[in-house]
């Protein structure tokens, strides 16, 4: 079995104060977590993360990176970047990324690669909007857009990445997938990085987000195939996000 992961997306949130509460918050709860857990933060902040939390449970990474090593590419951040501030963790993909800044498969696959070249670990989010879960759209969605990742990884680089689906309709609104409806998806997700190695098939975690909570945790992460969470929202209350990591057995 898959350890469980669970990941927080703090997204545009946050302030050095805040954030020392918070991290302190969290880290004093970890103590008897079961779950590998990270916060992806603003870039910012990642000194502070690198400050307060190296040597314990909590990793940490950044919510977004360059596709370029190096350059006149202004206010991008390069994954060796990243890695020099102790990121084992970078999202890429995410839809607010796909929406707002226009971000292609293409490059959604591109950025994985420079995450993995650095030694970062992707997650890389996939999901449906509602028109397109409505027009019966979910499985080719994120199966299109899976393959483009997979498609740039060689055999040994697709078993290291961790993939989030995140149906967009789920994000931030309140509203869950079910975990039956989740569960099918990330079955559908598995059998892909099946098709592309075994060892993908069976060592990628699959992360459910969109708008998890305490109270629906423990029965999203209880389906075969989703093995944690990415989490906006509740990943800002300490208690809230230590009530996941809980709920994640
Ligand atoms: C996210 O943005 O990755 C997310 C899952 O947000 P929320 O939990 O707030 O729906």
């Amino acid at each position: 079995m898959r350890p469980k992961l669970v990941v927080g997306n703090w997204k545009m949130n946050g302030s050095r104060a805040a954030n020392a509460s918070l991290l302190a918050g969290i880290v004093a709860g970890l103590d008897n977590a079961n779950a590998t857990c990270a916060v992806c933060v603003p870039a910012p902040y990642l000194q502070q993360c690198a400050d307060t939390l190296a040597g314990g449970k909590l990793a940490w990474g950044a919510q977004d990176v360059s596709v370029h090593a190096s350059g006149a590419y202004t206010g991008e951040v390069a994954a060796s970047m990243l890695a020099d501030f102790g990121c084992s963790y970078v999202i890429v993909g995410h839809s607010e990324r796909r929406a707002y800044h226009g971000e292609t498969d293409q490059v959604v696959a591109q950025k994985t690669l420079a995450a993995l070249n650095a030694g970062l670990t992707p997650i890389v989010c996939v999901g449906e909007t509602l028109e397109q879960r409505e027009a019966g759209q979910t499985n080719v969605v994120v199966g299109r857009q899976l393959s483009a990742v997979l498609e740039l990884l060689d055999v040994d680089a697709a078993a290291r990445i961790v993939v989030a689906y995140e149906p967009v309709w789920a994000i931030g609104t309140g509203k869950t997938a079910t975990p039956a409806m989740a569960q099918e998806v990330h079955a559908q997700l598995r059998s892909q990085l099946r098709e592309r190695s075994a060892a993908a098939g069976e060592r990628v975690a699959i992360l459910y987000g969109g708008s998890m909570k305490p109270d629906n945790a423990a029965e999203l992460m209880g389906q075969g195939d989703i093995d944690g969470g990415l989490i906006g929202g509740a990943a800002l209350k300490a208690a809230d996000f230590l009530a996941i990591i809980g709920a994640a057995a």
